[in-house]
């Protein structure tokens, strides 16, 4: 490789393009002080990368080295050099033959790089030249007044020529860029070591946390879970209760009617009775009272009587036979006595027995009355009961139906079951109610879409999507609640429409649903007419242009644009199994009622029937014995009648004995006695009557006093139970009511949603004490930090991320060791190498250049290669001198330039610039300087700028360069004649 051209613009004196043109000889330049030959070097040094002003004799700018321009030539803005070389060798590590290297710098101080005009950066520079042993600071280039300066200074400096010379610096290089490397390395480390040790201080508690936290996330879930589950239990419970309490409180209350009924009858016969009774206790005292008067009269007669017979006694003759007849009168007037009682008795009891036996048959009609009535609600309750039982049955069929989904599609049925997709409501036509009369009209107005599903949003709506997709279940139309707007028709159309024969509503306004679904609503019904029959629906459509969709009433649709869609549709709708199954419940709640009234009327008539039964029992009980007096009273009658006929048989007896008969006074006083007797005797009759009768009464009135008595119990009963059940009711009302506020405050779900989504799978007291075990042990676990596990994932991620970076940091530094000390022992052999040569060689170049003499170079620490300083010991012939500091100008020269040809000698430079070295040399030593030049020039190109003719005697190509128009350096061809002229 050699220098082959150099072209400089702009750069210091040339500011016109000049060419140098170079031979791989000794090209030498040669001209007057300040005509720019070291503006030359310069150039060279600052296309190889000079950043340093001061070393291209700078002031303190680099624009410096611009052209700045003379009396006759304006400053210059760019300073451009190039500098082409020869690489046919390939001394340079590039592909290419020629190389040309350009550096341009621009007023504002850019610089630009370019290799083979292609723009480089400097470092691109630096690495093709480094090792080539032309870098910009190499011993190749050797600037005015320079090569004593290899003598002047430090060992410790000068080992960096010996190190350029053993092709250690690319090494050097690698190696402090291996240092810096490892500074960096232990920078990182020291940062990644602060940062892992914070963090080993935050994983662990995070980690502690972040269990505590997922525990806790776990037990919340599962109590939230058995919360819910245990809940709905308890509404569904407590709803029974409650429905079954409020049943038991209606059919309470209509038992209390009915006892309240029968209190207030009982009430009227009992002031009946104690009416009756007080008149029979009244009469009592009369009777009592002619009784005494009665007995009193008796007595008197009965003295007035005894004393005119005990006077007749003495009056008549036969007194035996006269009293005797006395005697039979007597006995007659009293057998006609209890005669008249008895015939009074017997006719009383044929009188109350006929009054008893009808009273008895009119109650045996009543009792058969009640039966009747009893069979007949019996029969009714018989059929209510079989009624209910087909009514559940059917409920039971229609919520299955219901419940399984029945009418819907298998792809809807599946999204609605499925228990992992979120944000699914439920189906159009499953979310409204409508009347009966109105279902035909909006499952036609609904149609298909009646089975389309609602859902939370697009995200819910494409999760059920892909899941209907992944299993190849079907499709199914999705509504988000967020998206769907309703479509209503503007007020002004409705009032008009209003006013329009057969209207009857927008179909929306004819279901009811819960408020969310508005939207959704009025998208599928807000537009669609609902008119009476096909014929007003007809009207309507044309006078509106057909504009509107319509259905009757009959479930006829008229479509937009005018076609009509008619006739029996046979699909299932969803709506008329709801509607039917509500229908059903209230069926079912009407007979529940009936059969309540119902078992409340056979339990009255049982009550009313025993005691009637009771009643007969007792009156025919008194009735026989009754009859059995009766027949009694007539047996004595007769009785008495054969005694009277006989008695009366013996007085016309002894009265034909005695021919007497009794004096009328006798009569007449016998008579009256025993008529006053008579009369007293009935009298007591009617008292003792009166008196069983009383006792009836009072029996009578007790009985009624006690059934009512009981009634009252009964009602009093009935009315705590009522009481009791209100109290009950409004309790479960206010629990269900705390349960569904907890339902939604607490977990925002409706009692339908957690009844479907959280159903209780473990039996309800093992729930119950699995949620005190887990409330327990969330207490337990003391204060939670939610953002735990997400910390900790992050800094555990972090800080294994770190510490694998720690180890890798540790691996990077071991390799870097690794380099740097294979470095270091190659660049301390390469050193060791070429130094041994280069002494060698330096000892030859002295002795030949001084033509005697001695010289040699030390290590000043041998024991450190990499670091040692190189001293040099020169004695020129026949002189013993101690440090080269005492040598002459010259000698220090020529021992330096010695040096260089030694370095020369040991590695080639494919070129060399000297400016001026030889300045300070004789004659003599010029020519051996020129001599020694010629023969290195076979390897090495040399561009010499010298004042020595001498030197120009060894040129083989020689240039001038001249400052003929001021300030600015031109290149001239020179001939060694003209020098020498
Ligand atoms: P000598 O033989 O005395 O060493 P020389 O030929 O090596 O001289 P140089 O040092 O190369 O001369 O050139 C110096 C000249 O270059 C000076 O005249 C100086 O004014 C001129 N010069 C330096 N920088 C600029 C610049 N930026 N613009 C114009 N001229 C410049």
């Amino acid at each position: 490789m050699y220098l082959k051209k150099i072209v400089a613009q702009g750069f210091k004196s040339f500011a016109d393009s000049t060419v140098i043109d170079l031979d791989p000889n000794i090209v030498e330049i040669v001209g007057p002080n300040g005509s720019g030959k070291s503006n030359v070097v310069d150039a060279i040094r600052w296309v190889l990368g000079e950043q340093s002003v001061k070393s291209l004799r700078g002031d303190g700018n680099m624009t410096d080295v611009i052209f700045a321009g003379s009396k006759s030539r304006k400053p210059m803005g760019i300073a451009s050099v190039s500098l082409v070389f020869d690489n046919t060798d390939e001394y340079l590590p590039l592909d290419y033959q020629e190389i040309e290297i350009k550096r341009r710098l621009y007023k504002d101080g850019t610089n630009e790089f370019f290799i083979n005009n292609e723009k480089v950066r400097l470092k691109d520079i630096n690495d093709i030249l480094m090792d080539s042993g032309i870098g910009k600071e190499s011993f190749n280039i050797i600037s005015q007044g320079k090569i004593e300066e290899i003598l002047l200074s430090k060992p410790t400096e000068r080992r960096t020529i010996f190190e350029e010379a053993s092709g250690v610096l690319k090494y050097k290089k690698r190696k402090e860029e291996a240092i810096r490397k490892l500074d960096r390395t232990h920078d990182n480390m020291d940062r990644v070591k602060d940062i892992v040790s914070e963090l080993e201080q935050q994983v662990e508690p995070l980690k502690e946390q972040k269990r505590k936290a997922l525990e806790y996330i776990e037990y919340s879930e599962e109590l939230k879970s058995l919360d819910i589950a245990l809940s709905t239990n308890d509404i569904k419970e407590l709803n029974d209760k409650y429905q079954k309490e409020k049943d038991l409180k209606e059919k309470l209350t209509l038992e209390l009617a009915s006892i309240e009924a029968s209190n207030s009858k009982y009430e009227a016969s009992i002031s009946e009775a104690k009416e009756e009774y007080e008149a029979s206790n009244k009469k009592i005292s009369e009777l009592q009272k002619s009784l005494l008067e009665s007995t009193t009269k008796v007595e008197k007669l009965k003295s007035q009587k005894d004393i005119l017979l005990e006077r007749k006694q003495y009056e008549v003759d036969e007194p035996k036979l006269h009293n005797r007849i006395i005697e039979l009168k007597e006995q007659e007037l009293d057998i006609n006595n209890k005669l008249g009682v008895s015939a009074y008795e017997l006719k009383t009891l044929e009188e109350n027995n006929k009054v008893t036996a009808i009273e008895i048959k009119s109650l045996e009609e009543k009792l058969v009355s009640l039966k009747d009535s009893r069979a007949k609600e019996e029969e009714r309750l018989t059929n209510q009961i079989r009624n209910q039982k087909i009514i559940e049955s059917k409920i039971r069929v229609l919520e299955e139906s219901i419940e399984a989904g029945a009418t819907l599609p298998y792809a809807v049925k599946s999204v609605l079951n499925h228990p992992k997709l979120r944000g699914i409501h439920n189906t159009i036509g499953r979310v409204i109610d409508t009347k009966d009369a109105y279902l035909k009209a909006i499952t036609v107005a609904l149609g298909a879409a009646s089975n389309n599903i609602i859902v939370d949003n697009e995200k819910c709506a494409s999760e059920a999507i892909q899941y209907l997709k992944n299993n190849q279940i079907g499709r199914a139309t999705f509504y988000p609640l967020n998206i769907i707007e309703g479509k209503d028709l503007d007020s002004k159309i409705i009032d008009e429409l209003r006013h329009e024969d057969g209207f009857i509503s927008i179909a929306s306004k004819l279901v009811t649903n819960d408020p969310i679904y508005d939207k959704i609503i009025s998208n599928q019904l807000g537009n669609i007419l609902v008119i009476d029959t096909l014929d007003h629906a007809n009207k309507i459509s044309k006078k509106y242009n057909y504009r509107y969709r319509i259905v009757t009433m009959d479930g006829e649709l008229l479509h937009v644009g005018g076609s009509v869609t008619g006739g029996e549709s046979k699909a299932k709708n969803p709506m008329n199994d709801k509607y039917e199954l509500e229908k059903c419940n209230e069926e079912k709640k009407k007979i529940i009622s009936n059969i309540e009234t119902l078992e409340s009327n056979i339990n009255i008539l049982d009550n009313n029937i025993q005691a009637l039964s009771d009643e007969i029992y007792l009156k025919q009980k008194d009735y026989l014995i009754s009859i059995e007096n009766e027949k009694e009273k007539q047996r004595r009658n007769i009785e008495l009648n054969d005694l009277l006929l006989e008695t009366r048989n013996n007085i016309t007896s002894t009265e034909s004995m005695l021919n007497h008969s009794l004096s009328e006074e006798e009569d007449k006083a016998l008579a009256s006695f025993y008529e006053a007797r008579e009369e007293q005797e009935k009298i007591r009759i009617q008292l003792e009557e009166e008196q069983n009768r009383l006792s009836v009464l009072n029996n009578n009135l007790a009985l009624l006093e006690h059934n009512s008595k009981k009634e009252n119990s009964l009602y009093m009963e009935k009315t705590k139970a009522i009481q009791e059940l209100e109290i009950d009711i409004n309790r479960i009302d206010v629990k269900l009511d705390n349960l569904l506020n907890m339902l939604s405050e607490t977990y925002s779900m409706t009692y339908e949603y957690a009844i479907q989504n959280y159903p209780l799978e473990i039996d309800y007291d093992t729930a119950k004490l699995r949620i005190s075990n887990l409330k327990k042990l969330i207490r337990d676990l003391g204060p939670i930090n939610q953002q735990a596990p997400e910390e900790y994932d992050k800094v555990s991620s972090r800080y294994e991320f770190l510490i694998k970076q720690q180890d890798d940091l540790v691996q990077a530094e071991n390799t870097l060791l690794d380099i740097i000390e294979q470095l270091d022992q190659v660049m301390a052999e390469n050193f060791q190498k070429t130094f041994k040569v280069i002494n060698e060689n330096f000892n030859e170049t002295f002795k030949e250049l001084f033509k005697g003499g001695r010289a040699s170079l030390e290590l000043t620490d041998p024991d450190n290669i990499l670091e040692t300083g190189i001293e040099i010991i020169a004695s020129p012939p026949g002189k013993s001198l101690k440090s080269i500091s005492l040598l002459s100008g010259g000698e220090k020269t020529f021992t330096a330039i010695s040096l260089l040809f030694a370095i020369l000698k040991t590695r080639p430079m494919p070129f060399c610039i000297l400016d001026e070295v030889e300045a300070a040399l004789d004659e003599v030593n010029v020519e051996s300087f020129g001599e020694y030049l010629s023969k290195l020039k076979k390897k090495t190109q040399f561009i010499v700028i010298t004042h020595k003719k001498k030197t120009m005697e060894y040129a083989d190509t020689l240039y001038g360069i001249t400052m003929q128009e001021s300030g600015v350096s031109k290149l001239v061809s020179v001939k060694l004649e003209d020098v020498e002229k």
